[in-house]
């Protein structure tokens, strides 16, 4: 068996990157940026106002002062003449601060009479003002490759950068395997299930930044298989799902086999999970996940959204972890690494349940993986333990 750190390295090894295009900065969230970006403009782009009150002389600005208001700037409307001594200018949150003052005085410390305003309240030593480019600068440069957050994205829109080049979308094919399973909406039969992991992947996959394509149920049998792997033409990285351990109905290795799949085969020493089938059909890379429902969502986060990231550009990194406390003792665990569905709650994780890998009731109910090396021993509460966010 190999550990999952040397099989990551393996599925890393078969992750092409992506060719790139480029999107309206509408659709560019949760994009990968493909090359760097230069602000066109600089922000702000004059000295402006952070508050409503009045821009004057800050050498004039004293308690109990008196100056007379010559004018008005608002946002979009700058106020264009130059501030003299004893004089000041009405001035609102975003506008240009005239020539000739330094400082906006807020209106709270300021009573008006007409004309004339007088300092009632200290103003202190602010100066209410943004100087000019004080976001950023002409030229200041947005790194790439990142996962474009909404900030992200607004800080593009203000460095008026209307089209961003992207990493394309990965578009992954997802085949369920399986004699039992009927799509979600139909009848099953007596002994039929409904096909729950191709729905959950590409949940999974899509929130990573692919384009996911749920493909036919493949039926247990060569034909059947062949013919559904035929329909993922197309496809950055095919994932078929069950049918990939030992058993007598467990294909999917025979049949990419037989269609020519250079192909490896791992034992994977993790729970859930275990087998592993990865290659390339067709030049394509094709990952084969257990068909336990909770298998397959774990095996998706710890190993395809890994791999999905390096496709974008964003390197060769295992799902990040975060070291918490447990809430509670738990027990030594086994020889295989544990991904345990867990529950982070008030800055501690306990247990999400019971830990058998067909239970989605407890995966759905849990926000997060625990991990357990292989031997660790028991532990008390308090512990620090890695942890992996799922939600
Ligand atoms: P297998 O790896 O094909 O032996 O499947 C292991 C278990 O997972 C069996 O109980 C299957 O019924 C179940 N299973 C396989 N594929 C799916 C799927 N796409 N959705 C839900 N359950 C599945
Ligand atoms: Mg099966």
């Amino acid at each position: 068996m190999i550990t999952v750190a040397q099989a990551l390295d393996h599925l890393f090894d078969l992750a092409d990157a992506l060719p790139t295009e480029t999107v309206p900065l509408r659709s560019a969230a949760g994009r990968v940026l493909a090359e760097p970006m230069a602000a066109t403009r600089t922000q702000p782009p004059f000295a402006a106002s952070s508050m409503d009150g009045y821009a004057l002389k800050s050498v004039e600005a004293d308690l109990h002062a008196q100056l007379k208001v010559v004018g008005e700037a608002a946002a979009g409307h700058s106020w264009d003449g130059t501030l003299g001594p004893g004089q000041a200018v009405r001035i609102f949150t975003g506008a240009p601060v005239p020539d000739g003052a330094d400082k906006v005085v807020i209106q709270e410390d300021v009573t008006r009479s007409g004309a004339l305003i007088t300092i009632t309240d200290d103003p202190g030593p602010k100066d209410n003002i943004r100087p000019a480019g004080v976001d950023f600068t002409h030229g200041t440069i947005m790194s790439a490759p990142r996962k474009l957050s909404p900030g992200d994205v607004a800080l593009l829109a203000s460095m008026n950068c209307p089209d961003v080049p992207v990493v394309r979308k990965p578009v992954v094919a997802l085949i369920s395997t399986g004699d039992e399973l009927v799509m979600p909406g139909e009848t099953p039969g007596p002994d039929q299930i409904i096909a729950s992991n191709t729905f959950g992947l590409a949940a999974l996959l899509e929130n990573a930044g692919a384009s996911a394509r749920i493909l036919p149920i493949a039926r247990d049998s060569h034909a059947s298989l062949a013919t559904v792997l035929g329909l993922s033409q197309g496809a950055d990285l095919v994932v078929t799902i069950g049918g990939a351990s030992v058993g007598d109905h467990d294909l999917v290795a025979d049949v990419a086999a037989d269609l020519g799949m250079d192909q490896a085969f791992y034992k994977v020493a993790m729970r859930p999970g275990k087998p592993l089938m990865a290659g390339r059909l067709g030049g394509v890379p094709m990952v084969g996940l257990p068909g336990n429902p909770v298998s397959a969502m774990v095996c998706g986060t710890i190993f395809l959204v890994p791999m999905l990231r390096a496709m974008m550009g964003l390197g060769r990194a295992p799902a990040s972890r975060i070291r918490l406390p447990l809430a509670g003792g738990i027990d030594a665990n086994g020889p295989r690494e544990h991904y345990m569905r867990a529950i982070v709650v008030d800055g501690t994780v306990r247990s999400a349940g019971l830990q058998d890998s067909s239970l989605l009731s407890v995966l759905a109910a849990a926000n997060a993986l625990m991990v357990r090396p292989p031997h660790d021993p028991a532990h008390p509460a308090g512990t620090e333990v890695d942890v992996i966010a799922i939600d």
